[in-house]
């Protein structure tokens, strides 16, 4: 088993082999995880929530739900929740733009950053950021479409388990969402904690 800490607004990545599991756990709680995953073998095949709200008929992630790639082929099935359901797959990554859009100056951590940071450790120069699965996130749709994205209720310790059905690399990103604007926190307070990982 392979215990990871990935702290405070960084991210990392994991090879998760056909058949292991990809533990994430937010120990504190509150803190949003992006989660990225392509195929070890094509990094021009990466896990796709858009290919995989279709499949399921959910655009939240459910246990037993199969997460599609972009080529509708099956790449992970989610085993466990221990979020109560409190999950994103409508919002893309947060990059520079997102945080000066908000009025921050000045060069900002981002989950597009860390995925591409992590993906160039392993020698892979990647070009498109890929719509993730926002875990901890606490989004919802209201009755009239509106999209919210009220305080973040996840406990610590929460948790979401997932196995692999190809051989994978998979990126968590500790979510550096650390501004509170008005009606849109990502993290709680905008209080930035680390998440933890375990691959077995
Ligand atoms: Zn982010």
């Amino acid at each position: 088993m392979n215990n990871s800490i990935v702290p405070p607004k960084e991210g990392r990545a994991f090879h998760v082999g056909e058949g292991q599991r990809i533990r994430i756990i937010s120990p504190k709680g509150h803190q949003a995880a992006d989660f990225f995953a392509y195929n070890a073998a094509s990094m021009a095949e990466w896990l796709s929530p858009p290919h995989t709200w279709i499949a399921s008929c959910s655009i939240t992630p459910r246990p037993g739900d199969i997460f599609m790639s972009r080529f509708r082929r099956p790449m992970m099935r989610m085993l466990e929740d221990g979020a109560n359901g409190v999950h994103d797959m409508l919002l893309p990554a947060c990059d520079q733009f997102r945080y000066e859009f908000f009025g921050y100056e000045g060069p900002h951590a981002s989950c597009s950053d860390n995925l591409m940071t992590a993906m160039r450790r392993l020698g892979h120069e990647i070009s498109v950021i890929p719509q993730p699965v926002n875990f901890f996130t606490n989004t919802n749709v209201d009755a009239n479409g509106r999209l919210v994205a009220p305080a973040n209720i996840v406990e610590a310790g929460a948790y979401v388990e997932i196995v692999a059905l190809i051989d994978t690399i998979c990126i968590v990103s500790s979510c550096p969402f650390d501004i509170v604007p008005d009606g849109w926190e990502i993290n709680a307070g905008g209080v930035v904690s680390e998440l933890e990982v375990l691959v077995s």
